[in-house]
């Protein structure tokens, strides 16, 4: 990493840097903001040049990225930065010799461990485990003895808290007490984007650095930079499907680097053009219900949100191809045919609503709950809003 691998905030990040310049850094930091803006790669980051051997040189940019420690910081496996997120109880109780327990421990450490793994494919991933009650008080206990211990001489102890509206109750208490008065050599970095059901009196103990949404101008830079490889349609398209979520744009550009032989949106916007064709035949019924099936079953549930994004995008074209038949600037610029068709065939549907009841679907996929519960109604509430008479 280093400052410019941080994706728009540039406001922010100047407030950042000014801080550790002026040796003006705060004890305990707040970072709020929008899902997927980058906030705890930002956390990441400080926690780096904090540690790097070489950030300290004037012509560095933050930290080197190479130096052992920098690495260490990436792996998750500096001793002087903690990362500190919701696990189930089973991890913290590796039992006694009983085996039974000794399993549970290790399968809970499988998971812990799977989780790191993909935080290191995509840095904006913000793990939880499944069973997890929170971030529990034992790993505020823990956080507490390790804060205790002196770092090496010129270093700080670092404690990035990921997810801290999740803070278990006696969790966030235990941590009130170490904010209060925290040691000279421990920086604290919670992270969360719903600041609000924190506790006022962490807040208050914290300095608030609040992050934004990254623009889709923004992100086209970064990548036009850091990734010319990836250009139009594909550029446009992975910009516009993950909707200023830097987490989905990097899922999309990891998917993309496994198979470079094929565009995975693009397909995923193609089946979903597919299933729409079908749901809107009336002589096709029972092909749209098994679509539906078969699209619940086989997608992933960050496939699945892109498949329903994909619609969403669709139908904003539709629209503006609507109101303004020589609007340019589509989300699909390649299937301006299509597009052009079915605002033809369809001319007055609710868009809103539509809208609306994609944009639900979306937030119930991610808030874990069926697909295919979710995708038979959306096929039902698609098919009512669009019949013709
Ligand atoms: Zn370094």
């Amino acid at each position: 990493m280093s400052w410019k691998n941080i994706i728009g905030q540039k406001q922010q990040i100047r407030v950042l840097r000014k801080a550790l310049e002026t040796g003006r850094f705060a004890h305990a930091y707040l970072f709020t903001g929008p899902e997927g803006s980058g906030k705890e790669s930002a956390a990441f980051e400080i926690a780096s040049i904090l540690c790097c051997r070489s950030a300290n040189t004037p012509d560095t940019e933050g930290s080197c990225g190479t130096c052992p420690d920098c690495l260490q910081v990436r792996s998750f496996m500096h001793q002087n930065v903690e990362y500190i997120f919701p696990v189930e109880s089973a991890l913290l109780d590796p039992g006694d010799s009983a085996k039974k327990e000794n399993k549970r421990f290790a399968e809970a450490r499988e998971r812990y461990n799977a989780l790191l793994e993909q935080k290191k494919q995509n840095p904006y991933f913000s793990p939880a485990m499944e069973r997890s009650m929170g971030i529990l008080t034992e790993q505020i206990v823990s956080l507490q003895h390790k804060a205790s211990f002196m770092p090496g001489e010129g270093t700080k102890k670092i404690f990035i808290i990921s997810q801290a509206e999740r803070l278990h109750p006696s969790a966030a208490n235990k941590l009130l007490k170490l904010l209060e008065e925290p040691p000279a050599h421990v920086v604290f970095i919670l992270v969360s984007s719903r600041p609000e059901t924190l506790l006022p009196t962490i807040r208050s103990r914290c300095q608030s650095v609040k992050f934004s949404r990254v623009t889709a101008a923004e992100l086209r830079l970064w990548l036009q930079e850091n990734r010319p490889e990836i250009i139009d349609p594909e550029l446009s398209s992975i910009i516009s499907f993950s909707r200023g979520n830097l987490r989905l744009a990097w899922e999309l550009i990891n998917n993309r680097d496994a198979n470079l032989s094929e565009t995975p949106t693009i397909l995923l916007r193609n089946q979903a053009l597919d299933y729409l064709r079908t749901v809107l035949t009336p002589s096709r019924f029972h092909e749209a219900v098994a679509a539906c099936e078969q699209n619940a079953r086989n997608l992933s549930r960050s496939e699945l949100t892109l498949f329903l994004a994909a619609l969403l995008l669709f139908f904003q074209d539709v629209n503006h191809r609507r109101i303004n038949p020589d609007f340019q600037e589509l989300n699909n610029p390649d299937i301006s045919d299509a597009i052009d068709r079915f605002a033809k065939n369809f001319p007055d549907p609710d868009f809103l609503q539509i809208s609306t009841i994609i944009e639900d679907a979306i937030r119930a996929i991610e808030r874990n709950a069926g697909p295919l519960l979710v995708m038979a109604s959306l096929t039902a509430e698609i098919r009512a809003l669009l019949q013709r008479e």
